[in-house]
């Protein structure tokens, strides 16, 4: 498989869309009850499922239970295409294109859309710069709308809106749930590995900022930022810190934060052009979307293609999960990392969250209908 095209062929057949996941999924090739862990399972291909042998409930189960596609009506031939596009678009897909292309509604393509971000973000659990010091470019950047163009009340209040709690966190109050203000956005670029990872921060600031810094970089690393005074702490912290003065300059030798511009200027170009408005509470996803495919693009000493970029993401699906009522911010997020692939570190879920998660996701997908946005 190399383009879009072969990708709609081979999976529109239903025994290479199974081989293809059990491929995925299971690095040994042996298929696994996801309830009970048990092998010996019986593949009923006209329903489209296995069948476990196990003493427990749910002995039937499709190859999507387990991964970011689970409970859902749509097919891995959907799924999988689907996957193909988002992974590969430069700037970015819109749920318009993705159900035009995919002949589902525009309201279930902005589903599956999240949830295939989802699989993109890939959960990092080392440490940037590592050991040796390696160089670490960090920069802040506000996303969203234009300020500049307001009416001074409007500016006011745009800065000061009303906010409604939820279990993640404060979210802006607004009918629409539009994005109205830029949203800071926190970012860093570790050069050896020429990984890019952000975080959506509540304001620039320089605790939030230190925070951020401290959790994602190794002390000792060598950090390069812009003159923000914010990032004065950072020597006093443990790191070797040297800034360009961007009124002066914009490199100096090695001192410039050019990698992680390039990132803001794709992310931008992405939430301008494709997505037409993204709600704040969203945009760390779009963040993660256009990360993975800066982080997956093709370089000299990695020359991978689209078809690489695609099977990177699928060989994440297992054990996240993004319901729709966790979209919408009823609930709060939980991500699982069930299966080991590519030297990601596991965390085994319960089987109570999981029949909890089951059967919220059944309800939640009933509901799919309102407040599908972009
Ligand atoms: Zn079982």
């Amino acid at each position: 498989m190399k383009t879009l095209q072969q990708a709609i062929v081979h999976f529109s057949d239903r025994e290479n869309c199974r081989q293809f996941m059990v491929f995925m999924r299971w690095p040994d090739g042996v298929p696994r009850c996801p309830y009970c862990d048990a092998t010996k399972l019986t593949w009923m291909a006209k329903a489209n499922q296995y069948r476990c042998y196990g003493d427990h409930p749910k002995q039937k189960f499709s190859l999507k239970v387990g991964t970011v596609f689970e409970d859902s009506p749509i097919g891995l031939d959907k799924w999988l295409p689907a996957a193909w596009l988002i992974c590969n678009c430069k700037n970015g897909i819109s749920s318009y294109e993705i159900a035009r292309a995919l002949g589902v509604t525009q309201k279930t393509a902005w589903f599956m859309m999240h949830r295939i971000r989802m699989a993109m973000w890939e959960k990092s659990f080392y440490k940037m710069g590592g050991n040796d010091g390696g160089p670490v470019e960090i920069d802040e950047a506000y996303v969203g709308g234009e300020p500049k163009n307001r009416h001074k009340n409007k500016q006011f209040a745009r800065q000061n809106p009303p906010t409604v709690q939820t279990l993640n966190g404060l979210r802006p109050k607004n009918k629409t749930g539009r994005l109205t203000d830029k949203i800071p956005v926190f970012g860093m670029l570790d050069r050896e590995t020429r990984k890019v990872r952000t975080q959506v921060i509540p304001e620039v600031k320089r605790g939030v900022l230190m925070d951020a810094i401290l959790a994602n970089i190794e002390k000792r690393s060598t950090i390069y930022s812009d003159g923000l005074r914010d990032y004065i702490p950072l020597k006093a912290m443990g790191f070797i810190h040297d800034t360009v003065n961007h009124v002066q300059e914009y490199v100096r030798g090695e001192v410039h934060t050019n990698g992680i511009e390039n990132y803001w200027s794709l992310l931008k170009r992405g939430l301008k052009g494709t997505y037409i408005a993204v709600e704040p509470f969203h945009l760390h996803r779009y963040a993660e979307e256009q990360a993975f495919r800066y982080n997956n693009r093709a370089t000299k000493d990695n020359p991978l293609n689209d078809a690489d970029r695609f099977m990177l993401a699928i060989s994440q699906i297992s054990g996240k999960r993004l319901t729709y009522a966790e979209l919408t911010g009823k609930v709060g997020e939980t991500e699982t990392f069930q299966f080991a692939r590519l030297g990601r570190t596991t965390e085994t879920r319960e089987e109570e969250t999981l029949d909890v998660r089951l059967n919220s996701f059944s309800a939640s997908s009933a509901a799919l209908i309102s407040e599908c946005g972009t």
